[in-house]
């Protein structure tokens, strides 16, 4: 009986879901967190090759004061140090939100082979929404595109960060009346 039930676990197929674009989308939910603990814009992403995570990053403009710091430039240049090569054939990159047409432009220059990202950007998402980089005829290569990967918590995770942004300006805005010279500060 014992060694029946033993075989019977071990037919049992891999969960799915360890290798789903949602389990991935939520490693770089994790990482976009970090970025948001870091008081970054909350973008996270990571690189996958043949089912396995080789790079992860994280939005980092303001620690870097850089800003080409994008979460997908980074895992780009992660990517190529973990693989030595810039050619991403068959890597997949999950994105929490929409990349922009610099990071678009990059993958389509890294020969990055799909993009997933979570929320879209209607403004300045790349991907498909305000421009096509990754899909556009005359480019040498085009990126396969799915959006809308666990688009409710990467959206969640954005409206959050801003309302804190908001609430901790409005708060720095009334200190600023109470004591003028901290307005004069800001200002300058
Ligand atoms: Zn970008």
């Amino acid at each position: 009986m014992k060694s029946e039930k033993k075989s019977s676990t071990s037919a049992d197929p891999l969960p799915f879901h360890l290798f789903s674009d949602e389990s991935y989308m939520r490693a770089a939910l994790r990482l976009a967190e970090r970025a948001a603990a870091e008081g970054e814009v909350p973008v996270g992403a990571v690189a996958v090759k043949d089912g396995i995570v080789i790079a992860k990053a994280w939005n980092q403009v303001e620690m870097l004061k850089d800003a080409t710091a994008h979460a997908e430039i980074l895992v780009l240049t992660a990517a190529s140090n973990a693989i030595g090569d810039w050619r991403m054939d068959g890597v997949t990159v999950f994105v929490t939100k929409e990349p922009c047409a610099m990071c678009a432009g990059a993958m389509v220059n890294a020969r990055v082979e799909r993009v997933v990202y979570g929320l879209a950007d209607p403004r300045s998402g790349a991907c498909g929404s305000a421009l096509d980089v990754t899909g556009f005829k005359g480019m040498l290569h085009n990126v396969a595109v799915k959006g809308g990967v666990l688009e409710e918590e990467c959206r969640a995770l954005m409206q959050d960060f801003f309302r804190r942004a908001r609430e901790r300006g409005a708060k720095t805005a009334k200190q600023g009346k109470e004591n003028p010279s901290c307005a004069r500060r800001r200002e300058g």
